[in-house]
């Protein structure tokens, strides 16, 4: 049997030994970090800590290690773990009715995940007319350069090629259309759309957010054709963009909203949250989860919504964002042949880099001087801080990215 891989599969050999029983599927992976405290990451025997401005992607928005997190971790590890759906949970009763309250909706369906958010999203919205006596309503438009996790679903809805490649059959029922181009939307939408998928704000595709005027009018199309919107604010929901949803800014109500990531703070969960309309449709027997919506995550997840959802909170993440966005409006001044423009929503936050490669380069730099941050797609550099930072780690960050720029300035000339 020929064992060599195909030219365009990616070798792993550059693996190291370490992670030899790990599928090749990330990175790979360089550091290893034991301990967190706040917005630093420590590495074992090391008093200097890393200043996480990623987040774990978004995940860690009350940074690491929150007192207030542990021990309400601690506590229900000690009283009871899991006891499946067949039982009540009482803390996800009480945080469904929260989280549906904030997002002006009425019912949720817990997950472990972001891509089990918007699976349970897609479903429904096919289910929703299927029940009407519209079968024939079974596609779902969305938008490129989107990115909705990695089950079937999500990488059908993303349409991304390099997600979708040797993984999924010729025609999934998904239309894809670019994002933020109201004409081209209108035309995909046919008898046979169930509804369209879109992120508030487009995270792994380089921070690109909705423009307002577009998803006001995606909502009025919705509307027109009988069909359903579902916002994916997995990455840009629980206050990363100064609202506890990004969709709050733009005074439009959705369908269905996946949420998941900073959701839990770093325990897994993920919520599907839809209108009782739509959610009337999945009646017992239609889905599920072993894990979901179980005690340990639905004692976390309360907690987390306890503390981002206040508007002194929300505020904070205001303030914080027009320091730092200020701060590297600033670099894209001084450094006009490597930045193009900084974008973004609160906290959820992308630099557009020039030179081909550069974010990646840049990153690398910045990781020398101690400072995490990630990249997207389009040449950006990422920056999802704890949105628990202040005026001290914002300092030291815009410092630390500053060094790295004139760093990777000083190779470019010498190149
Ligand atoms: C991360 C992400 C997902 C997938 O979440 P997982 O928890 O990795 O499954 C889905 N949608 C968006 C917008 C994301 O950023």
């Amino acid at each position: 049997m020929n064992h060599s891989a195909h030219p365009s599969v990616k070798t792993t050999s550059t693996y190291p030994e370490s992670r030899k029983a790990l599928f090749p599927t990330y990175g790979p992976p360089e550091e290893a970090f034991t301990r967190g405290e706040g917005c630093y990451l420590f590495k074992e025997g090391e008093s200097e800590g890393y200043l996480d401005f990623f987040a774990g992607i978004a995940v860690n928005a009350l940074g690491h290690s929150h007192p207030e997190l542990v021990s309400v971790l601690q506590e229900q590890a000690g009283k009871l773990w899991h006891v499946s759906n067949a039982l009540r949970v009482p803390q996800g009763e009480e945080l469904a009715q929260r989280l549906a309250g904030i997002a002006g909706l009425d019912r949720v369906f817990f997950g472990n995940s972001g891509t089990e958010a918007v699976e349970c999203g897609l479903k429904m919205m096919r289910r929703f007319h299927f029940d009407h006596g519209r079968p024939e309503r079974d596609r779902i438009i969305g938008v490129n350069h989107a990115f909705h996790g990695r089950t079937h679903g999500g990488i059908c809805a993303a349409g991304n090629p390099e997600h979708t490649k040797g993984f999924i059959g010729k025609d999934e029922r998904f239309d894809h259309v670019a994002f933020n181009d109201l004409p081209a939307l209108e035309a995909a939408i046919t008898d046979h759309t169930a509804g369209i998928i879109i992120e508030t704000v487009q995270g792994e595709g380089g921070i690109f957010p909705a423009r307002t005027d577009y998803l006001k009018s995606v909502r009025e199309l919705c509307d027109k054709h009988g069909i359903l919107l579902m916002l994916d604010e997995v990455q840009c929901g629980v206050g990363r963009t100064g609202k506890f949803f990004a969709f709050e800014h733009y005074g439009v109500q959705p369908d269905v909203v996946a949420s998941a990531k900073g959701l839990g703070g770093g325990y897994p969960v993920g919520a599907c949250i839809a209108s009782k309309a739509v959610s009337d449709s999945m009646v017992i027997g239609t889905h599920g989860s072993t894990y979901g919506g179980g005690p340990m995550a639905m004692a976390v997840a309360s907690k987390v919504v306890d503390i981002i959802d206040d508007a002194e909170f929300m505020a904070h993440v205001t303030t914080s964002s027009d320091m730092l966005n200020k701060g590297l409006n600033d670099l894209v001044t001084q450094f006009p042949d490597i930045l193009k423009e900084v974008r973004g929503m609160g906290l959820m936050i992308g630099i557009e880099c020039i030179p081909a490669g550069a974010n990646g380069e840049i990153l690398k730099l910045a990781r020398t001087h101690n400072l995490l941050i990630t990249k997207a797609g389009c040449n950006t550099l990422r920056l999802l801080p704890p949105l628990i930072i202040g005026e001290k780690e914002i300092l030291e960050a815009l410092a630390k990215l500053k060094t790295s720029l004139v760093e990777y300035q000083a190779q470019m000339n010498s190149a």
